[in-house]
């Protein structure tokens, strides 16, 4: 018999998060919370809490459960922040951030991927979620500057409008490198420019825009 997705979650946070490494409480427990299952294609549903990423629709993929730890985990986040998410992709990391941060701005160039995700997003009563369907290497100006910038699809280099929009000790969490491998890169903004950790090797799907990989 297939166990119920509480007890495969509970068992998720434990194992893949928990147990190697992660240890903010706040991430564990949003991860504890957000039904993986409801952001997977329905044919993926069984694998909702396996140790992988999955495909979505048009070639794009929902990150590994560790992967959204370690990268929630370095935006340091406070209950009071603003973030700036590029790629909403399925929608789970936003639903995520949304736990753990007063507005998430997200921003998606597949219309279709940003419609579904708004509509998972909005029966799960995620309502400090807003949506936008663009090119995020531009950033979201309007609503700039943001506590902390959350990119989940692999970068060449760091977008200079995104850096830009990074409020005086806000955090950017980005995947950079070639197409095939990325380093994940962890910036803070300083009074005087910018400070750079590499948090260690990761693979993402390209990002695709004007500051970014070509279409
Ligand atoms: N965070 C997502 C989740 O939890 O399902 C996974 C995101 S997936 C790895 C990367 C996403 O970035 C894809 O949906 C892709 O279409 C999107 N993307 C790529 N380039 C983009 C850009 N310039 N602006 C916005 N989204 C972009």
């Amino acid at each position: 018999m297939t166990e119920p997705f509480a007890v495969q979650r509970a068992r998720m946070v434990e194992r893949q998060l928990r147990a190697r490494g992660i240890r903010s409480e706040p991430v564990l427990e949003a991860m504890g919370e957000v039904p993986r299952e409801r952001f997977v294609p329905p044919d993926q549903h069984h694998l909702a809490y396996r140790d992988q990423a999955l495909p979505l629709s048009r070639g794009q993929t929902i990150s590994q459960p560790y992967m959204v730890a370690i990268m929630t985990e370095a935006l340091q986040l406070r209950p009071g922040d603003r973030v700036l998410e590029i790629g909403t992709g399925s929608g789970y990391q936003t639903a995520v951030l949304c736990r753990l941060a007063a507005e998430v701005f997200t921003v998606e160039r597949i219309p279709a991927l940003a419609a579904g995700a708004q509509e998972i997003l909005r029966e799960l009563g995620c309502a400090n979620a807003r949506c936008l369907v663009g090119d995020g290497t531009l950033g979201w100006p309007d609503e700039a500057p943001f506590d902390a910038i959350l990119v989940t699809a692999g970068a060449p280099a760091i977008p200079e409008s995104l850096s830009a929009q990074l409020t005086v000790g806000g955090r950017m969490v980005i995947p950079v490198g070639p197409m095939q491998e990325q380093d994940l890169l962890r910036i803070v903004r300083t009074e005087t420019g910018y400070s750079t950790q590499d948090l260690g090797p990761c693979r993402f799907v390209p990002l695709i825009g004007e500051e970014a990989w070509p279409a």
